[in-house]
């Protein structure tokens, strides 16, 4: 099978690049340029310095002794979370801040919803100078207070989406007007592996980093590159799609994907994309969404931020009806049930996304000598005001 990106963009049925005509010439010019760039010595250098020696990369992979003890197999924590900025969002934008550069755009804007990526972007502008405006929605504003300040005090410019129901995808059409209104300067970094081609396979490849360096900690650790278990959480599948990349031609390892239940797949407050979603077009591309019997996209819900959205990423609609990843979920409260055991045995409090990753050790059936990764997307410091309402 082909896990790989075609000309079209397209992962099996699922991609694309479905845009307005306005943006014809910016999406065309990144789709043409971007693996010259990216794989250019100059590119490659600059790239692998920064991870080093800004984001802090190699991550560490850590054997969990307590939790391996628990569950029966050995399990290794991929620590993201040690990152700079506290999650693997700044691969991606370390990334798309280089590849900016070298199109000849001088101004850089994203759009955010928990902050995360907003906070992510306006890190790596301030590094370079870059003028940065994030666009998020004016209910996000409100709730999400601590990264609205961090941005600003990184210097980036945050504009309120007023429209619609004032989150995330309200940001994201202001997000495209602005492009559509600034084609030469401007560069749009979207923060998930979603969107019109090249922005998934684009991504993917920036985040792959994670599991290119969990290949090579896992021979060290266990004489082997191969594990049996790759678990992550989903969102839009960034942090999933960089700790699957080098291991998708590896039928053996099982690639296992976890998405937010919210309050239960069938309580109508839930983000399980591939459960409850149908093929459809979101954000630039084909992929599976929730949506209405006529079309209209549903309102997500996750106690999580960064997992609160109604689609995901093409690679992984391809990725779950090829059936080469299995898909579970977790409840809110079995995602905060997974982060208080994380901190209480290993001493690590985790971002509430990737609690849901932790949250599958319960269902999955493990042999003494699986060899399980999770990928530790996020810290927790973000979601210390929900977790202290359950302390
Ligand atoms: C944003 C975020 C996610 C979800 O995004 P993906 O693109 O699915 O990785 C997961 N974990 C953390 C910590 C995040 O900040």
């Amino acid at each position: 099978m082909d896990f790989s990106v075609n000309e079209y963009g397209y992962y099996g049925n699922f991609g694309g690049a479905f845009i307005p005509e306005m943006l014809y010439p910016n999406v065309k010019q990144l789709q043409e340029n971007y693996l010259k760039i990216i794989y250019s010595d100059d590119f490659q250098n600059e790239f692998r310095q920064l991870l080093r020696d800004y984001a802090g990369r190699p991550t560490p992979l850590f054997f969990a002794e307590r939790l391996s003890e628990k569950y029966g197999a050995k399990i290794f924590l991929k620590r993201e979370d040690l990152c700079h900025t506290g999650a693997h969002k700044i691969n991606n934008t370390i990334g798309q801040i280089l590849l900016a550069l070298r199109s000849g755009k001088k101004r850089i804007i994203a759009e955010t919803g928990a902050g995360q990526h907003g906070v992510a972007t306006a890190t790596v502008c301030a590094l370079k100078g870059l003028e940065c405006i994030i666009y998020m929605g004016e209910k996000d504003i409100e709730r999400q207070a601590p990264n609205v300040a961090r941005m600003k005090m990184l210097g980036a410019t945050v504009v309120p989406a007023v429209s619609g129901s004032k989150t995330l995808k309200d940001a994201t059409n202001e997000a495209i007007r602005d492009w559509i209104n600034n084609p030469v300067d401007t560069h749009y970094i979207i923060g998930s592996v979603v969107g019109p081609h090249p922005y998934p396979d684009m991504v993917a490849r920036f985040q792959s980093v994670i599991s290119e360096e969990m290949r090579k900690q896992l021979l060290e650790r266990t004489n082997s590159e191969l594990p049996t278990h790759v678990i992550a959480c989903v969102g839009g599948g960034s942090n999933a799609a960089g700790a699957f990349y080098h291991f998708l031609n590896d039928e053996n390892v099982k690639l296992i994907a976890v998405e937010a239940a919210g309050c239960g797949i069938d309580s109508g407050k839930s983000a399980a994309t591939t459960q409850l979603g149908k093929p459809g077009i979101l954000h630039g591309s084909k992929s599976l969404l929730m949506q209405t019997a006529d079309g209209q996209v549903i309102e997500p819900h996750s106690i999580s931020a960064g997992l609160d959205y109604p689609g995901i990423g093409p690679l992984h609609a391809h990725l779950f009806e090829t059936g080469r990843a299995i898909f579970m979920s977790a409840t809110d409260e079995e995602a905060l049930a997974a982060a208080f055991e994380l901190s209480k045995t290993e001493g690590i409090i985790p971002a509430l996304e990737t609690a849901h990753a932790l949250h599958v050790l319960n269902k999955i059936e493990f042999k003494k000598e699986d060899v399980a990764v999770i990928c530790l997307s996020g810290r927790g410091d973000k979601d210390l005001a929900t977790y202290m309402k359950y302390i």
